[in-house]
């Protein structure tokens, strides 16, 4: 498939922002120029738009996404509790439509690319690959005498690596589930399982207080030392939270290379009562990207909403409004991600994947001019205001429109599993 957009304007690597053409031949950017010449399948009038990188979400577990508002407003042990009593009764094709139900939003909302953790990722990775959607599916490792699955979770992690390895779309990785919800046996077979298959591999760290005075009280040391004590670090590891990181904690990860993922939506939500320390993090050299963590946590799949709080917390926190511009936001949701994903995407550069978005500059967005679109996608937009997006060269959503998903059986399948779920819930 070849796609044309016109006129658009583009938000370059070095930002500054330019009105051009962005040819798409099969799956590539095969052309940037003020004028694209060629005749194309495909083309799209991106006049008084934005064409963005497609956004990142580093962050998530998609299957969760029927289960959104039934763990709204709860202590956190008791979210924790709930969550776990209806994970132990969830069907595949429960897992499959929840994932499609987050899979049709992150797309409506422009995320390209997926991070997930959870068990029964084949569901996850069918609906996936039905959508069109690219992601990086993290099977959840969780110490045995506490998991939910059936069997070891180490070796369903290793089979799930074996069926997924050398898929275009889908990345398998492992995907320790935590410091609390593992042993250190676990963390020690999980990254000897990602070094094997040389993977990424991804872990919840630091996300509330109450998991760091434990690990403190056990082992001496705090989350991310004890992880570096244990040989757990590397430049292909993801941490999701990292609220609770002290800056000797913050040094050990920058000189480890890690990736960081801020989530503040969620943090916010579940009253975590802190946010990740960005401006320490790019300072020490950690590689900062952003997640909206669940739809039963965060209740949205919005990208561009985790930006913009991303940028405001910290400018609030520290009274100081020029920390966090637009364009560092755009990095951290765009090409960092890929930094440690390993693959040329995340730019809007010739010879890149074409994983794409056209945000739409509507009333209250206006004026968008090359030297305020960055502004306008990150403080203006919402993912609401996504209008196409396009993945590995495919035009998989336009204007309330998907390629591979059918939106009415996605939402009567799921309005069912809901009703069951709340029924389990009250009894
Ligand atoms: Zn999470």
């Amino acid at each position: 498939m070849q796609i044309l957009l016109k006129n658009g304007i583009l938000l370059t690597e070095d930002h500054v922002p330019k009105k051009m053409d962005l040819f798409i031949d099969d799956n590539i950017i095969s052309q940037i120029s003020e004028r694209v010449g060629v005749e194309s399948d495909y083309v799209i009038n991106c006049e008084n738009k934005i064409i963005s990188p497609g956004f990142v979400n580093m962050h998530t577990h998609v299957a969760m996404t029927n289960m959104r508002t039934l763990l709204d407003d709860m202590p956190f042990s008791r979210f924790l509790d709930t969550g776990f009593k209806l994970d132990a009764v969830r069907t595949d094709e429960e897992l499959y439509f929840g994932s499609k139900l987050g899979i049709a939003e992150m797309l409506r909302k422009g995320t390209t690319t997926f991070l997930d953790m959870y068990y029964g990722e084949d569901m996850v990775a069918k609906a996936a690959q039905e959508a069109g959607i690219r992601s990086y599916l993290g099977w959840s490792i969780v110490n045995k005498n506490q998991t939910t699955q059936k069997g070891d979770p180490l070796k369903n992690a290793e089979q799930f690596i074996q069926r997924f390895r050398g898929n275009d779309l889908v990345t398998p990785i492992p995907a320790p589930h935590g410091i609390y919800s593992c042993e250190r046996d676990d963390l020690i077979a999980s990254k000897d399982l990602a070094d094997r298959y040389d993977l990424p591999y991804t872990i919840h760290l630091s996300e509330n207080r109450r998991e760091v005075y434990d690990i403190v009280k056990k082992e001496k040391k705090r989350p991310v030392e004890y992880l570096d004590a244990l040989g757990f670090l590397s430049n292909r590891l993801i941490a999701a939270h990292t609220i609770y990181v002290t800056l000797n904690e913050i040094k050990i990860m920058g000189k480890n290379g890690l990736t960081a993922v801020n989530n503040p939506v969620s943090n916010m939500k579940l009253a975590n009562g802190n946010f990740a320390p960005l401006v320490e993090m790019v300072q020490h050299g950690v590689n900062v990207t952003l997640g909206t963590d669940s739809a039963a946590t965060g209740n949205s799949l919005d990208m561009l909403e985790n930006a913009k709080l991303s940028s405001l917390l910290q400018k609030n926190y520290r009274e100081e409004g020029s920390v966090l511009p637009p364009h560092q936001v755009i990095d951290f949701m765009t090409k960092n991600p890929w930094k440690v994903l390993g693959k040329n995407a995340g730019v809007l550069r010739e010879g890149a994947l074409a994983d794409i978005v056209v945000v739409g500059g509507e009333v209250g967005q206006v004026p968008l001019r090359t030297d305020n679109a960055e502004s306008i996608l990150i403080y203006s937009s919402t993912g609401n205001d996504v209008e196409q997006t396009i993945v590995n060269g495919k035009l998989v959503y336009s204007e309330g429109k998907y390629s591979g998903l059918n939106i009415d059986e996605i939402r009567k399948k799921n309005e069912e599993i809901f009703d069951r779920y709340r029924s389990l819930i009250n009894s």
